[in-house]
């Protein structure tokens, strides 16, 4: 226990475990086969690193990109830690170094490509090793359900059956499906594994999902605000990266590209001076990704719709690796769907396959088009239960002013509608602005009144706004089946009529491009330039010298001395002896320049950290909280909903402390979706102004934004509260209540604290949650689906056994 902790902080610098990884360390440590699952990012080599440097003997590696290789070796070596790698990319003379090497000893971590296992030297050195553990970097190449299936993943278990003493085996993906894993648990022979499945949840990534089809002017816009910033911009085809990267050459914006149709030799350039940080935006289609660990990737913009929620949150994981706030982007139009299905039908021949596929694709159409929090869908997709919005998504915090755009939106329906026939987009948009075009006039559609009645439109503008219309489901696109080569053609819908008829309205956010968040820091310029000439010199890339929250914390305490430098995280003593000395000396010359001293930055410091955290503090006015409540009451019996359906307590406790007067900044309170405010928003606006005016309250107005709410001095988490709620003895119906969340909900929370923490401090009897011939069959459920997944056991018995029961008889087994 303390001496992985020392690991982590000698050799990697980092203070504390990232979730899972002390669990799975020491479930290695004790000899257990482990399959981890943890998402993009979450930080799975150091689970199998750790107990590498901890146990006698080499540990093996494989992997299967040789890129990825060469940069995991390189880190490890900056780190004081004697790691190699075999590959096809190795000299005869490298390759017998390494072999050199394990003979004497000198290499504690091989990583290897599969396909070199049979390599008749390689063996015959490592017959005689005491090989401790054999790691399996990114298992889910095994399975053919994965998307990067590799045949040589299949050499593997030959390989391990074939050495005499069978080491620890242990798997690291981040792929969640099941069929994935199973295949991984039993193509790998892993012997009673320990299952981890850490949760799929990035805090800090910002989800950001943008429907328009103006994605050039916001790209450019966007990269305008973020200059300094690395960035992915992923495209569905090979063809749309061309053109991506020909558009920004052309504005002089410095990018690379990355797609199958390059030459192995330019794809390797083009990564090699992303992940050295002399270009800092690659435009890439899917294939590129696996192969970077690059943790300082500030944003990810994708251009296309991916095929799947998979594809998409793995593509997105690589954005902010190092736990800092990073932006991801998706930049939705209907088209997309049509070429993912393109590029599905071409992909192959089995009918099965190609179903499932179609299945995923609609999941992910269905996700751009929810209006809650995107990564709770996201998370629920992937089968974890959540509770609260995150306040991290775009839906969550929708920003940008909602514009009524219903007349504009009518002018175009019932165009469409005049025209009787369908036609594609470049027609409709012909016929609004009037064009003299021979297919317009053959058709007489110059006749029809809706013709010319939206010049004040450009070309581009309208093309756009049609876009956005069927985005939101005002309007249908459609492929004309059996048609060979036919472009998507514009349907009514439902919702057209509805429009028409001015029974509902149309409202669209204007959305705003953020300008740039993190600020310039001129001590964090200059040790970005030291870092990189450091690493110049050494042929490493610069985030393994020291990372970007590295140097950012750096720049912000000015650490001068060893202790206050081994403080900093990611700053180990191997890293500090090698770099240590030129970063302080660079640091105390910039201090004296700038006249700046110790004493009152620590002063300053309590100060500043609070503002860095950027907190942002409420307090409930309670009269206006009652009147709030009774509102509330109100809407729940109209719509026969429980009363935290229609909207949770603190979303009024919120409203109450900040007095919203006008309704757009009801888009700044939590949990008020443009849903939400186009049901009860007015009401509750009328609510808030006459009791302001009764009580003679001056308002001042403050955007909260992304800065984290904190209700009456409460800043604990919901699971926190209500963890500590119970352990005060309070009866669990009582702390759901008082949180207004079910009982499943809080046997939730329980579970989770039991796992983290093995023991309870307050009395708790499952067994008034289920009856006994309810719990057998919840137990044989179980076993099937494992206990994490609670869904599935819930779908897999008949209705009347309720979440509640399920989630009593597991918490059972581990007080019993
Ligand atoms: P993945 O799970 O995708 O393989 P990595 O192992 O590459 O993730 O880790 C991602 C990043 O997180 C790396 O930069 C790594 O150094 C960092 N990291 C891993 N564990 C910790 C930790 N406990 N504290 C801080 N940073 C960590
Ligand atoms: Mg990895």
């Amino acid at each position: 226990m303390d001496k992985i902790l020392d690991i982590l902080q000698k050799y990697y610098g980092y203070k504390t475990f990232r979730k899972g990884q002390e669990k799975i360390i020491n479930s290695i440590l004790s000899g257990e086969d482990v399959l981890a699952i943890m998402p993009t990012g979450g930080g799975k080599s150091l689970c199998y690193q750790i107990p590498a440097l901890c146990m006698e003997g080499i540990t093996i590696v494989i992997s299967p990109l040789i890129s990825l290789m060469k940069d995991q070796v390189d880190t490890l070596n900056t780190m004081g830690i004697e790691a190699s790698y075999i590959n096809s990319s190795l000299s005869v003379s490298d390759y017998n170094n390494v072999l050199k090497n394990i003979l004497d000893n000198k290499c504690k971590i091989l990583y290897i490509a599969p396909e070199r296992l049979e390599n008749i030297d390689f063996l015959n050195i490592i017959k005689n090793k005491n090989i401790s553990q054999i790691a399996i970097d990114e298992a889910h190449c095994i399975s053919q359900w994965g998307h990067d299936f590799r045949v040589s993943y299949k050499k593997i278990p030959y390989f391990i059956n074939n050495l005499d003493n069978r080491p620890i085996v242990t798997a690291f993906t981040a792929t969640a499906s099941e069929e994935v894993r199973q295949d991984i648990l039993k193509m790998l022979g892993l012997v009673n594994p320990k299952v981890y499945i850490t949760g799929f949840d990035r805090e800090n990534l910002y989800i950001n999902i943008v429907k328009s089809s103006a994605k050039n002017k916001y790209l450019l816009e966007y990269i305008e605000n973020h200059k300094s910033e690395n960035g992915i911009i992923y495209a569905a085809t090979r063809k749309e990266v061309e053109k991506i990267y020909e558009g920004l050459s052309k504005r002089d914006i410095g990018v690379l590209k990355y797609h199958g149709g390059m030459s192995n030799d330019d794809r390797k350039t083009s990564q090699d001076k992303f992940i050295n940080d002399e270009v800092n935006i690659m435009v890439a289609t899917n294939a590129f990704g696996m192969g970077i660990d690059k943790p300082d990737i500030r944003w990810v913009i994708h251009y296309n719709m991916p095929q799947s929620i998979e594809n998409y949150y793995q593509e997105i994981g690589r954005a902010g690796r190092d736990g800092q706030k990073s932006e991801c982007i998706l930049l939705f139009s209907p088209v997309d769907v049509h070429t993912q299905k393109y590029l599905i039908d071409i992909s192959t021949e089995n009918i099965s396959r190609k179903s499932i596929q179609y299945d995923k694709l609609q999941q992910m159409v269905d996700l751009v088009y929810s209006n809650s929090c995107y990564r709770k869908s996201i998370l629920e997709y992937f089968g974890e239960t959540v509770d609260v919005d995150c306040d991290n998504c775009s839906n969550c915090l929708s920003e940008g002013v909602i514009i009524d755009k219903t007349l504009d939106a009518q002018k175009v329906i019932s165009c469409v509608f005049r025209m009787k026939r369908n036609f594609g987009i470049i027609m409709i948009v012909d016929v609004l602005r009037g064009s003299k075009n021979k297919k317009v006039l053959e058709a007489g559609f110059d006749k029809l009144s809706t013709y010319g009645i939206m010049k004040d439109y450009s070309n581009e503008e309208l093309k756009n706004f049609i876009n956005t219309l069927i985005s939101h489901g005002f309007l249908d696109i459609r492929e004309n089946p059996g048609a060979r080569g036919s472009f998507p053609t514009v349907y009514l819908n439902k919702q057209s009529m509805r429009v028409l008829k001015g029974e509902i309205k149309v409202e669209f956010k204007e959305v705003k491009v953020a300008k740039e968040s993190r600020e310039k820091n001129e001590l964090f310029e200059i040790l970005s330039d030291l870092r990189r000439s450091i690493a110049a010199n050494e042929k490493i890339a610069p985030y393994m010298v020291f990372g970007d929250a590295t140097l950012i914390s750096m720049a912000n305490s000015y650490p001068t001395t060893e202790d206050e430098m081994l403080n900093i995280s990611g700053v180990g003593q191997i890293k500090y002896q090698k770099y240590g000395r030129q970063f302080i000396s660079v640091i105390e010359k910039y201090m004296s320049d700038k006249n700046i001293d110790k004493e009152s930055i620590n002063k300053n410091e309590a100060k500043s950290s609070k503002e860095d955290e950027q907190f942002f503090e409420v307090d409930t006015d309670k009269d206006l909280y009652e009147l709030l409540k009774k509102l509330r009451a109100k809407f729940a019996r109209k719509e026969n909903l429980p009363y935290h359906m229609v909207m949770p307590k603190n979303t009024l406790k919120e409203i109450s402390g900040r007095y919203p007067l006008e309704l757009d900044q009801l888009n700044d309170i939590s949990g008020m979706g443009p849903k939400k405010i186009e049901k009860y928003g007015q009401e509750i606006i009328d609510t808030v102004k006459q009791y302001v005016e009764q009580n003679d309250i001056k308002v001042e107005w403050k955007d909260k934004k992304r800065k984290k709410l904190i209700l009456d001095g409460e800043s604990r988490k919901p699971k926190e509260i209500a963890l500590d709620l119970l352990n005060q003895g309070i009866d669990m119906r009582k702390v759901g209540n008082d949180l207004e969340v079910s009982v499943s909900t809080i046997l939730g929370y329980v579970y989770d604290y039991i796992k983290e923490k093995n023991e309870l401090h307050f009395k708790f009897d499952p067994t008034i949650y289920y009856c006994e011939d309810e719990k057998e069959l919840i137990e044989e459920s179980i076993k099937k689906h494992g206990e994490e997944k609670i869904r599935e056991i819930k779908q897999s018995l008949p209705d009347y056994i309720k979440y509640e029961s399920i989630r009593a008889v597991i918490i059972e087994k581990y007080i019993s």
